[in-house]
């Protein structure tokens, strides 16, 4: 089933299924998150952890031509609404600092895009098995480090939860990241991270498949593009 509306190419975007409808004729679905954004994009949420889908912010990273999906502030603030990091309220709120610190929201998204390399670069290696870089494990703990000091503890109606202080902060979306990640990495769902198996996709995804057997970030779009290129070649 494939759904083609008029969202599905607004403000110079194509959701990801699209592009690649656009790029190869495979049949492929769109993939999205809960919400749409303003300007129609839906970020696809399959990597099953908040750290593993931030990664997935960068599409077709193996390939010449990356596409970056955070190419200004507002997408980073869209992705975390979307994926559930940024309340509507809180949102709307960062939405309206930005457009006046337009300067400061920019060095955000620097930072932002910086942080999302250093969380791929230590769930790819460990997924492959290769040597984590020190460099990027750094990085990704003084993010946490920078996060975890900003956690404190509220009192509830019957208990207590954790609260972010300076709730309004324009990266407060990067602490709720960081902390994603260092619980991912300390957890035993470590094991389950996996790449995307597809030559030009290196998603990252948790498997929670009951034989640990899933091969692609969303078969939909991958899996189905394998599954195109397997039939071309046979009839080759
Ligand atoms: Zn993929």
């Amino acid at each position: 089933m494939v759904h083609v509306t008029c969202q599905s190419y607004i403000g110079g975007y194509y959701s990801r299924g699209e592009a690649m409808r656009a790029r190869n004729d495979a049949p492929v679905d769109t993939r999205g998150g809960g919400y749409t954004t303003d300007d129609g994009y839906q970020f696809e949420l399959t990597g099953g952890s908040l750290c593993l889908d931030f990664a997935n912010t960068l599409d077709s990273r193996p390939t010449e031509a990356p596409r970056e999906l955070l190419s200004d502030y507002r997408h980073l603030v869209d992705w975390a609404m979307q994926a559930e990091a940024l309340s509507p309220a809180v949102t709307r709120r960062l939405l309206a600092s930005a457009a006046s610190e337009p300067a400061r929201a920019r060095v955000v998204l620097g930072r932002a895009r910086a942080l999302r390399e250093s969380v791929f670069q230590v769930f790819s290696a460990h997924a492959r098995g290769a040597r984590i870089p020190q460099g990027a494990l750094d990085a990704l703990n003084r993010a946490v480090s920078g996060a975890l000091a900003r956690l404190r503890l509220a009192k509830d109606s019957d208990g207590f939860r954790w609260e972010w202080k300076e709730d309004q902060a324009l990266d407060r979306m990067l602490w709720s990241v960081a902390r994603s990640a260092g619980e991912l990495l300390t957890s035993d769902r470590l094991g389950q991270v996996r790449v995307c198996a597809a030559p030009d996709c290196d998603w990252l995804f948790l498997d929670t498949s009951r034989n640990g057997s899933r091969r692609w970030c969303d078969m939909r779009v991958c899996g189905n593009r394998s599954k195109v290129r397997r039939y071309r070649a046979a009839r080759r």
